[in-house]
């Protein structure tokens, strides 16, 4: 008892230690009732989590000590942050509630709580990513506070994984790498994105992981002297321009060093650049430009540059506030090292971006790029015409990971797109009525195509038509989320307004058939395995698909739909599937609706025929159709016992006919596919939808994929476009698809 006790007093003596650590790491300004509330907040958080522990086994409380801390020391959040931090488990995980937070700590960290705890919630099961993603996003633009805070606890959860089971750590590296180290990089918390990069390297290829580790433990002495070497040369000339300096030499993270051995294929040992030598000059925001420019005179003067490798982020920031002079030059034993010059402001905002952003708001006449990307991310938040793996898909491709080109407003107004945007791409970042009504583009007074992509410099000019209106096939000329988002959009519209005729259609038999719309509806869409009620009625509307080729699949059974269990001919039907494939389901047959036998050339379906009994043909036979007096076709093997007699004495009334086998296909189709990759068996489910569901051949499949996004090229063997259409619309239905087109 006394020993438990002891142990107790232990652990809380290391609990107090780790407060007041915490506390001491604070960078922001505090004043005393911050100091008493923040000192409310850990007694609380540490009685409701008293009972609590780890899987590491250690007393729960440690860990929101542990997101407190990466908050105030490596985000530089301040107390009301901090409070909320300590207290960001506690209505999950204790018998607190929120209105109990209410009354002790008011609303502004009530509502930090509760997101953060809403954060955590059940999340969608169809596309589970996708879903929390946009959940993350829209607690974002509410209060960015949240989301800081989500990120110091993915942060300390992450770097405390090693106690999970396998398959959690590979599920929350995954998460991390697909939503949280995006966002990081978005907000400009370098530190954060490399060092979530780094922990989920270490869960997914750990051998890598440790493998450069170590090399880049090894060499270190020798990195160091490198470094000394390089540096000392320029320590004179930097101490003349009378500013206090500090000139670091940084290993790069273990995440771009592999990257680098992957995408250059060479070793770790032929890769030279494994730092970077960073020049921070204290001087006030005036003189920032001008003192870093100087500072880079200097290096330049010592050591040679390489001209294309000189990057100015001070004169115009990346769009996530990134700034900083970067250039590579080179070094002794002609080796290439990377500079980086900067101001003490710029290195701030550079490791803690949006988080240091408050402090220097308004002070380098830099406009708010925060708040820039904070209004288009609501801006596609409010499309309630997207859905989120699409929002997804358009989220990464543009706004978080690419660089950008700067071009210009004929009036001389700078607009920076994400590289590989085109001119139309430009017209609805103007405005979206420019979009939709452009007709053509001018770049630097030279007509363009509307899918030209823009350069640095180039300056744009849109000519429109009131007339103009956009088509299916912008989606092609265009590269950001917004501009896919409004066409799209158009397209839809457009898309249900033409469909309404089929839709009149179809309540017009089903009034016919006395039988709920709403409630039939649904069977149908199950069916045709259609993506929505529009596509459905855009079809019908079109003349793709009939009422009579809808219907002559059901039936009516006490008011319901229910499908034809036998078709028309029934035996001889069955006769003719089982011996061809008596392995696939009779389901994957109708998906499809693909006739069997081609008469003339054409689907057999729209002849009624049945197979001789005389021959009994199954697929692959040589076989010919024969007109019957009274008995409709039948269709007969080539080398039956009467076909001799038939073809000499009633050649008139013969038909072609051939099986159409998959394997025997007249065109090869090439489809991208994108969507999400969540993890193993990606190629799994689109193979097995493609060749057992489907039935279609697969020619080719080669899939590649990044950061949770996967792209897959397939080329399939198909008779015709329907079939193809049939197949893609299938594949879109995919959980976890975004997009299949055709590449032509
Ligand atoms: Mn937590």
């Amino acid at each position: 008892m006394a020993e438990v006790l002891e142990i107790k007093q232990e652990e809380q003596a290391l609990i107090n230690r780790a407060y007041e650590e915490m506390v001491a790491s604070i960078k922001a300004d505090l004043d005393d009732n911050d100091r008493k509330v923040m000192r409310e907040s850990f007694e609380l958080a540490n009685w409701a989590h008293r009972y609590q522990r780890r899987k590491s086994g250690e007393p729960y409380i440690f860990h929101p000590i542990a997101v407190a801390k990466i908050c105030a020391e490596e985000i530089g959040l301040g107390a009301t942050a901090i409070i909320s931090a300590l207290l960001h488990d506690v209505v999950e995980d204790t018998e607190i509630t929120l209105e109990d937070l209410r009354i002790k700590f008011g609303d502004k960290i009530t509502r930090i709580v509760d997101g953060l705890t809403k954060l955590d919630g059940a999340y969608n099961v169809k596309s589970p990513q996708a879903e929390n993603f946009k959940k993350v996003l829209s607690t974002l633009v509410e209060d960015v506070r949240v989301v800081l805070i989500k990120m110091a606890d993915r942060l300390h959860n992450m770097r405390t994984l090693g106690a999970m089971p396998r398959h959690k750590q590979l599920k929350i590296a995954a998460e991390t790498n697909f939503i949280y180290a995006p966002l990081a990089h978005r907000l400009g918390l370098y530190n954060l994105k490399t060092e979530y990069l780094d922990l989920c390297m270490k869960i997914t290829d750990p051998e890598i992981y440790h493998s450069i580790a170590k090399k880049l433990q090894e060499t270190r002495r020798e990195r160091t002297s490198y470094i000394k070497e390089f540096i000392a040369p320029l320590r004179d000339k930097l101490d003349d321009m009378q500013v206090p300096y500090e000139i670091i030499g940084r290993p790069k993270s273990i995440y771009s060093i592999s990257k680098k051995i992957q995408n250059k294929k060479v070793s770790f040992e032929e890769i030279y650049d494994l730092f970077a030598v960073r020049i921070i000059v204290d001087v006030p925001p005036t003189k920032e430009k001008m003192i870093c420019w100087q500072a880079y005179s200097i290096v330049t003067d010592v050591h040679r540059p390489i001209p294309e490798r000189l990057k100015d982020w001070i004169t115009i920031p990346k769009a996530n506030g990134y700034e900083s002079l970067h250039t590579t030059v080179v070094g002794p034993k002609g080796r290439f090292v990377e500079v980086q010059i900067r101001s003490v402001r710029m290195d701030e905002i550079a490791e803690r971006g949006f988080a240091a952003h408050w402090k220097y708001k308004g002070i380098a006449g830099q406009p708010d790029v925060y708040e820039r990307w904070l209004d288009s991310v609501r801006e596609i938040l409010e499309n309630p015409n997207v859905d989120a793996i699409e929002f997804l898909g358009n989220f990464k491709s543009d706004n978080l990971f690419s660089e950008e080109v700067y071009v210009y407003t004929p009036m001389g107004d700078m607009k920076i797109l994400p590289k590989g945007a085109t001119a139309l791409d430009f017209a609805f970042a103007i405005h979206t009525d420019l979009g939709y009504h452009c007709t053509a583009l001018k770049v630097n007074n030279k007509l363009v195509p509307m899918g030209y992509k823009l350069k640095n410099g180039d300056q744009v000019q849109i000519i429109t038509n009131k007339n103009q209106k956009p088509s299916e096939d912008w989606l092609n000329m265009v590269i950001t989320g917004k501009a896919k988002n409004k066409i799209r959009s158009v397209m839809k519209e457009r898309k249900r307004r033409e469909g309404e005729l089929g839709m009149e259609k179809l309540e017009r038999k089903f009034s016919h058939l006395k039988i709920d719309f709403e409630a039939n509806i649904e069977i149908l869409l199950k069916f045709f395995d259609y993506p929505s009620r529009v596509d459905l009625y855009y079809d019908i509307a079109m003349g793709k698909l009939s009422i009579p080729e809808i219907f002559k699949n059901f039936e009516v059974e006490q008011n319901r739909l229910v499908e034809i269990s036998e078709t028309v001919e029934p035996e001889k039907v069955e006769v003719v599937e089982r011996k061809i494939e008596p392995e696939k389901s009779r389901k994957s047959n109708k998906v499809i609706g693909k006739p069997r036998l081609l008469i003339n050339g054409e689907p057999a379906d729209k002849y009624d025929y049945t197979l001789a009994t005389c021959c009994n043909p199954v697929q692959g036979d040589q076989v010919f159709a024969y007109l019957t007096a009274n008995a409709g076709l039948k269709i007969h093997r080539a080398n039956c016992p009467n076909a001799t007699n038939i073809m000499a004495n009633y050649g008139y009334r013969v038909m072609k006919a051939e099986w159409s086998s998959t394997t025997e296909a007249t065109f090869v189709a090439d489809l991208k596919i994108t969507g999400i990759d969540d993890g193993p068996g990606v190629i799994e489910r689109l193979s097995h939808q493609i060749s057992t569901q489907l039935g279609l051949n697969i020619r080719s499949l080669s899939i590649s994929g990044e950061e949770g996004y996967f792209e897959a090229n397939i080329s399939i063997l198909v008779r015709n476009t329907d079939q193809l259409n049939i197949a893609i619309r299938s594949i879109q239905s995919l959980r976890n698809v975004s997009t299949v087109s055709r590449i032509e």
